[in-house]
């Protein structure tokens, strides 16, 4: 179904005429250029955002840096209250921050809503965490802590696909352990981030939290800056080598959350209906472009026939229209490079494979792709072989379980995966043998803050929240007494 509505967005403010700052010792300071930021919904530009200079990336550095004693010397409980009273501001500006991001990223209005409680609710979870000394040893001849410490100014690189949640994510367990940060949103989604600064500028101390706007290689900048301690990047497989390289001269701390090419494998005992209602928000929530998107789907050749049916339908029902829209399903991809990208797999499909739903662009302005599933597709074609990250998705059959499972991790990805059925303890033994960092059983991507989510083999290094994830932005410091 195709909704042909784009209503006008609910905004205190008109983003073509307002001036988004960059958010730099606790003053917004416009950019030393500017760039266009374009609604996907209609491929209109839609605001200006402001780009750094080297310059003025050094200043939010030295800020951070500044900031840092008497940020990282205040009682955590202090630091605590900030991230509440940010949270507040988040709660307080829930609405406009969710329609700020369905307008310059594309989604469902709901699904932008999800993103702003999200962000509140991390940021709450990390407000209230504390990570505890260790007492490694207490005896007659020693005591030996393990204590843990802030790793110093984080720079923080955030994509396009959840800008504002991302932010958050990596703000709140970052600031309350003691670090400040640097944050650079994507150029394609700066404005959410960027208004989030502007309403929190009197809330976190100057110098604390800076964000800076991005003309297109602020992000290779801020790695190499000598001034940064630990990044903390969410973004693709092939930046992230970038990333990576980039920290190694100053052996900088590395949190790498990367691409996935995500399986779900459907056992011959799930129920087709349930499961495919599953499977379908999961892999076309956000128009697929989820890390952890289901992208291939492995289904008993038994059940093949029934499970294409049943996606297929649901497939036809979901509303493809602007995010604005409240009936909106699925909205457009988020920019031009990606919708062109989408319109090339298209293509693929229709020579690799049979479309048994959607299979076109949408004949109107914006980056519109129908949610399209694609079946009789060999593995080795780069539709299935590679991360897609659009509304297009496969079907592969199989017909032994052992198969099914060397497949689903034939892949250099390694970041979710999944297992329908109803045979509970046969799905926990099958989660335990597929490569990935998360392994969901009858749903898929819930990220929580006290669970740690993080990828393997190329999807990534380290983890974020949780325990695990806390501790990424600390440096281990052990202290040993011993008794004379
Ligand atoms: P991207 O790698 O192109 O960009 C991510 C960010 O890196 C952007 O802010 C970009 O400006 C910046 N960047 C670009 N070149 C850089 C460089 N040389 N050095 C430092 N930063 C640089 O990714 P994208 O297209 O914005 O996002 C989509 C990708 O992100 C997908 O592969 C997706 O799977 C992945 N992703 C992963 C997770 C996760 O948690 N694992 C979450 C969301 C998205």
């Amino acid at each position: 179904m195709t909704s042909l509505l784009t209503p006008t967005p609910r905004l205190g403010f008109d983003p073509a005429t307002k001036r988004f700052g960059q958010l730099i010792e606790g003053r917004l300071v416009d950019g030393a250029t500017r760039v266009a930021v374009v609604d996907p919904g209609t491929a209109e530009q839609i605001a200006e955002a402001p780009a750094a200079s080297s310059e003025q990336l050094d200043l939010a550095v030295a800020a951070a840096r500044r900031a840092l004693p008497a940020w990282s010397a205040l009682d955590v409980g202090e630091r605590g209250r900030v991230l509440h009273a940010v949270a507040d501001v988040l709660a307080a500006h829930h609405e406009e921050l969710a329609q700020l991001t369905t307008l310059e990223q594309g989604k469902p209005i709901t699904q932008a809503r999800d993103d702003v409680s999200w962000s509140i609710d991390f940021t709450r979870y990390f407000a209230d965490y504390r990570l505890e000394t260790e007492v490694l040893r207490d005896d007659d001849a020693n005591r030996v802590e393990l204590r843990r410490r802030p790793v110093g100014v984080v720079g923080a690189i955030t994509p396009w696909n959840f800008p504002l949640f991302q932010a958050l994510y990596k703000l709140a367990p970052a600031l309350v352990v003691g670090n400040t940060m640097v944050l650079k949103p994507s150029p394609t989604t700066p404005l959410a981030t960027l208004y989030f600064g502007e309403l929190i500028r009197d809330v976190i101390p100057a110098g604390v939290f800076n964000i800076v706007g991005d003309g297109g290689d602020l992000g290779r900048r801020l790695t190499a800056h000598p001034g940064v301690d630990k990044v903390s990047f969410t973004g693709s497989t092939v930046t992230g080598r970038h990333v990576m390289a980039a920290c190694a001269p100053t052996l900088k701390r590395l949190t790498l959350e990367l691409g996935g090419n995500d399986a779900a494998v459907v056992l011959a005992d799930a129920d087709v209906e349930k499961t495919a209602e599953g499977l379908c928000t999961w892999a076309y929530s956000n128009a697929g472009q989820v890390c952890v998107s289901i992208k291939r789907i492995y289904v008993p050749s038994s059940m093949h026939e029934a499970m294409v049916e049943a996606l297929s339908r649901r497939i036809a029902a979901l509303t493809v229209g602007h995010g604005l829209d409240e009936q909106t399903q699925v909205g457009p991809v988020q920019n031009k490079v990606q919708y062109d990208k989408a319109r090339e797999h298209l293509t693929v499909a229709r020579r690799d494979g049979r479309i048994v739903a959607g299979g076109d662009a949408l004949d109107r302005p914006g980056y519109y792709i129908a949610p399209t599933l694609v079946c009789d597709i060999d593995e080795s074609s780069p539709l299935v072989a590679e991360e897609t990250f659009a509304p297009i998705r496969s079907v592969l059959r199989y017909d032994d379980l052992d198969d099914a499972i060397a497949r689903a991790n034939a892949t250099p990805y390694g970041l979710g995966a999944s297992v329908w059925g109803t045979d509970i303890e046969n799905a926990m033994d099958v989660a335990g043998r597929l490569e990935a960092g998360t392994t969901w059983i009858n749903h898929h991507f819930q990220l929580t803050p006290d669970v740690p989510f993080g990828g393997i083999k190329q999807s990534g290094l380290g983890a974020e929240f949780g325990r695990t994830g806390v501790e990424e932005f600390t440096d281990v410091h052990v202290v040993n007494l011993k008794h004379t």
